[in-house]
């Protein structure tokens, strides 16, 4: 039985009046395979990083290589390989780090100021911008962001499979408690472990 033959409730998401949709950079970064995005507004070059991992020196460059002023580091969920570069970015740019309350303890050493996600909080980029979506469940204070034609969903999906996991928060790295669980499923497997 696939998803599809299945009656699934209704989606009731807000996209209404959403902001514009920034542009993206999406890069490799790592080697996890971790996927870094610079949004970025076009008009005025502001610029956001989601999950600044592993190269920070790497992506403040392809900033400046565009011309990008980084106002925001946008985090969908405090592991290790999706923070370890907030810090420097903090430091080296001034951006304000988005995340949500349930997770910023992680990132308390990262300096800089602070944006407290809340659930459809639209996050402005230059003229452009995402909305927060408040997804607990790969970690409790989990958080994709949405814009007008695409969504970032940190460790909720992955590309090309599905990542199921209930997570405590954990800050530091640890191969066993990060691999526990933490499988490539199916759309199925994602389905019933919910
Ligand atoms: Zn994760």
């Amino acid at each position: 039985m696939t998803i599809a033959a299945r009656s699934l409730p209704a989606l009731s998401l807000d996209v209404a009046n959403l902001p514009p949709a920034p542009q993206v950079v999406q890069i490799e970064v790592g080697l996890l395979q971790n996927f870094c995005e610079i949004l970025f507004c076009p008009e005025t070059r502001a610029a956001a990083i989601v999950d600044p991992a592993w190269e920070a020196d790497r992506l403040l460059r392809e900033c400046d290589a565009r011309g990008l002023r980084v106002t925001h580091a946008l985090i969908t969920h405090t592991h290790e390989d999706h923070i370890e570069g907030v810090e420097e970015v903090v430091r080296r740019t001034g951006a304000v780090v988005v995340v949500s309350p349930r997770e910023a303890e992680a990132l308390a050493g990262a300096g800089g100021a602070r944006l407290d996600v809340v659930d459809r909080l639209d996050v402005a980029i230059g003229r452009r911008g995402v909305r927060a979506l408040d997804t607990p469940g790969h970690t409790v204070g989990g958080t994709c962001y949405l814009a007008d034609g695409f969504l970032i969903t940190g460790d909720v999906l992955f590309v090309g499979g599905c990542v199921a996991g209930v997570y405590l928060l954990h800050r530091k790295w640890t191969s066993g408690a990060f691999h526990k669980g933490l499988d490539n499923n199916s759309p199925d497997q994602l389905y019933y472990k919910f």
